[in-house]
């Protein structure tokens, strides 16, 4: 990807990351997983798991005037797959593709090819989970725990050292491949070799990958929890069920699907329902009496 449209990507996404405050929020640039919580801020999320390849997509339903934003992520596939949905998605409702093509004149925007908008969006991903200079400070740290004499590094030790970025920055393997490659640490050619063993069925890469996440004890790498949740849907439910708005099948069907307990959770049936803080702690003064 040419140089300026990188450039207007990592632009585009300091200018939201400062005018959302998230910069404030999280001042630890490696997001891993907040990044799920973030897109919970900009739509409406629909966790859940669906046995088909399919790691999520985004869609706007019309309400009233209004442009309702879902978007879906597949709780079958793996955490990283999953947080680099969310982290695609959220280029997506930000308009980040938007944003950087009208920045640009029309010879570069047709160099970009049909795939512009999709192939944006994954590089603000990129850019967003693997910012450079944490990304590259810890590439280099690894590198120099392998002992192997740089620039020279040997296939498997490179395995290794992707999987402990896997981890640390909680994305796919591909993702890590892709990001050694855009820094210019790595060769296409080299990226290519990799990435097709790696999807080869009979290839080693994607065993050795696996033994590796399994030896480091990354468990969370391999772990996909298979969540089913959309924040605050219990609520709409139980709001339907009393207004009369949905057939008691249909709320019977979708509780049992997101695993909503019928009772209703109100915690006015708690003997007591309010927690009084203690002020001094609050305030920051030592309350410990
Ligand atoms: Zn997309």
């Amino acid at each position: 990807m040419n140089n300026s449209v990188v450039n207007l990507i990592v632009e585009a996404l300091q200018d939201k990351l400062k005018s959302t405050g998230l910069e404030r929020k999280y001042p630890n640039r490696v997001l891993r997983g907040d990044i799920v919580e973030i897109l919970d801020d900009y739509c409406t999320v629909v966790y859940y798991p669906l046995k088909d390849d399919n790691n999520g997509f985004h869609r706007i339903v019309k309400s009233n005037g209004e442009n309702i934003h879902f978007v879906f992520i597949n709780t079958a596939q793996t955490i990283d797959k999953q947080v680099f949905t969310a982290a695609h998605e959220l280029g997506h409702l930000w308009n980040i593709d938007k944003i950087v093509l009208d920045k640009l004149d029309e010879k570069t925007k047709n160099e970009l090819g049909p795939d512009a908008s999709e192939n944006i969006i994954n590089r603000f991903a990129a850019e967003l989970m693997m910012p450079k200079v944490e990304f590259s400070t810890c590439f280099l740290a690894f590198l120099q725990d392998t002992k192997d004499c740089y620039p020279e590094i040997s296939v498997l030790n490179l395995l290794k050292t992707i999987v402990h970025l896997m981890d640390r920055f909680l994305v796919p393997f591909k993702a890590v491949l892709w990001r050694l490659n855009e820094l210019g640490y790595l060769s296409s050619e080299d990226t290519e070799y990799i990435k097709r063993e790696y999807e080869s069925k009979n290839g080693i890469i994607y065993p050795l990958v696996d033994q590796y996440i399994e030896q480091f004890g990354y468990r969370e790498l391999n772990a996909n929890f298979e969540k089913k949740y959309i924040n605050g849907f219990a609520e709409i439910l139980a709001e339907a069920e009393r207004r009369n708005t949905l057939s008691p099948e249909k709320i019977k069907q979708l509780r049992e699907a997101f695993c909503i307990s019928s009772e209703s959770l109100s915690d006015n049936e708690l003997p007591s329902n309010k927690i009084v803080l203690k002020e001094n702690a609050i305030n920051g003064k030592d309350s410990s009496n």
